[in-house]
């Protein structure tokens, strides 16, 4: 196979919240690679999401991968022919994205790579690191307007799912419908929720909202996420849609696997706005209901306090938050927001109640001779029974019952972030994957 080289593709920030999509021109790429470059995938293409907890990024914060082998005499056509679709297709007036490509040719991503991603992830990566790292791995980027989309193609470049990861069957509108209402039948959307098992975040249980289809003008008309191609496959095609499906491409994904909450606890003196964390403590104050209906408490551990927050969006999961008490002991993950004046709050998106405080109450007690309950004499006197004349010294102590049970607590469907690995996904065992090429269909055309 010399004659071939592996190259890695990394795309990032080509959408913007009024048109593109970066997965949309990752499946038109990846048409021109198959029939234009003979290109061999080696790996589904890669959907990644990264730190969802940085505010300048939409919400998605994806980037995308595509790894392929291609014969040795057509890589520089083939960077030509790219980073023209990427400026045709990139929205370059939006204010809000900085298009980046990036292309790598190696057989092994390494270990440099991979921590990348793992910061990326987590962490707010420096420009100047992104741009020394990548000279340093010897990667060709074009950027557009800035440098900062670098940052999730070399992410991307760098993902490694053989830990745990998701697929989703993405499918885009013909270009006369974006921006139209989606046509497609929801019962079949239920249906479809109700039969398939592998799949994951079709419908929000609390409201009965679709979660498949955006409601923006891009292109995407629906996806699929599942625990494997085939399913993901066969819950697309049992859908009823009512207008024209251009194409569709399955993903591999980060997406569902919590992939950015880390399983360690941080100090909670360490951690800094826009981190993605995981934090252990006692929470140190009774939760309340503020102005908006978000439900605030404090944790503290041996190094700090730390504020956090379920917001409103999370519906049922503050009245969950709601019945905390001092003392419980929870592991709490989410991300790391920066307030006015620099205070610093953690956004809940997972709470671990690991153990509960035990809640006494002192009550009369019942007379030991005729079963009668006793009646309280008055402060400090003691209780005395009605029937027999029995007096007690001491009241009886009983643990209240809580409204909460130890166990690991999410927000609804609807308030995940993409990373957010849903509770079906809890008792899926890890998977295995050896990079191959992906089996048919994967796409279409
Ligand atoms: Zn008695």
């Amino acid at each position: 196979m010399a004659d071939t080289v592996q190259l890695h593709v990394g795309l990032d920030d080509t959408d913007s919240l009024a048109g593109g999509c970066t997965t949309f021109l990752a499946s038109l790429i990846v048409e021109v690679l198959l029939k234009e470059f003979s290109a061999k995938f080696t790996d589904y293409p890669l959907l990644i999401r990264l730190n969802p907890n940085i505010p300048w990024k939409t919400r998605g914060n994806g980037a995308v991968c595509l790894r392929v082998k291609v014969p040795y005499g057509k890589v520089d056509e083939l960077k030509k022919r790219l980073v023209e679709m990427v400026e045709e297709h990139s929205d370059m007036q939006a204010s809000e994205t900085d298009p980046a490509i990036a292309f790598w040719e190696g057989n092994d991503i390494g270990d440099g790579f991979r921590r990348f991603y793992d910061e990326a992830l987590r962490k707010v990566i420096p420009l100047e690191r992104a741009l020394n790292f990548s000279r340093q791995m010897g990667c060709e980027v074009h950027t557009y307007k800035t440098d900062k989309g670098i940052v999730g193609c070399l992410a991307a470049i760098g993902s490694h799912l053989d830990e745990d990861f998701t697929f989703e069957l993405i499918s885009y509108r013909s270009r006369d419908y974006w921006g139209k209402e989606r046509k497609f039948d929801r019962a079949s959307v239920l249906a479809m929720d109700a039969a398939m098992h592998g799949t994951f975040n079709n419908v929000d249980p609390e409201t009965g909202r679709i979660l498949i289809a955006p409601h923006g003008k891009d292109p995407v008309l629906l996806g699929i996420r599942g625990e494997d191609p085939a399913t993901v496959l066969q819950a697309f095609r049992s859908l009823i849609i009512q207008e024209p499906v251009e194409r569709w491409t399955i993903f591999r994904t980060n997406q569902g696997t919590d992939a950015h909450l880390p399983s360690i606890p941080a100090a909670i003196s360490s951690v800094e706005p826009f981190e993605s964390v995981c934090i252990e403590g006692s929470v140190s104050e009774h939760p309340r209901r503020i102005q908006g209906g978000h439900v605030i408490f404090s944790v503290r551990d041996a190094t700090g306090e730390l504020e956090c927050a379920a917001y409103e969006p999370t519906g049922s999961f503050r009245d969950l938050v709601s019945s905390l008490l001092p003392g419980d002991h929870v592991k709490a993950y989410g991300g790391i927001r920066l307030l006015d004046g620099g205070r610093i709050t953690l956004n809940i998106e997972k709470i671990e109640v690991v153990e509960l405080v035990q809640v006494l109450l002192s009550v009369p007690p019942t007379c030991p001779r005729c079963g009668t309950k006793c009646k309280s004499s008055g402060l400090w006197q003691g209780y005395r029974c009605k029937r027999c004349g029995l007096w007690l010294q001491k009241p009886d102590v009983v643990k209240c019952s809580r409204d909460i049970q130890a166990g690991v607590y999410l927000p609804p469907p609807r308030a995940h972030r993409h990373l957010t690995k849903p509770l079906c996904r809890y008792s899926i065992k890890p998977k295995e994957y050896r990079n191959a090429e992906p089996i048919e269909p994967w796409h279409m055309p």
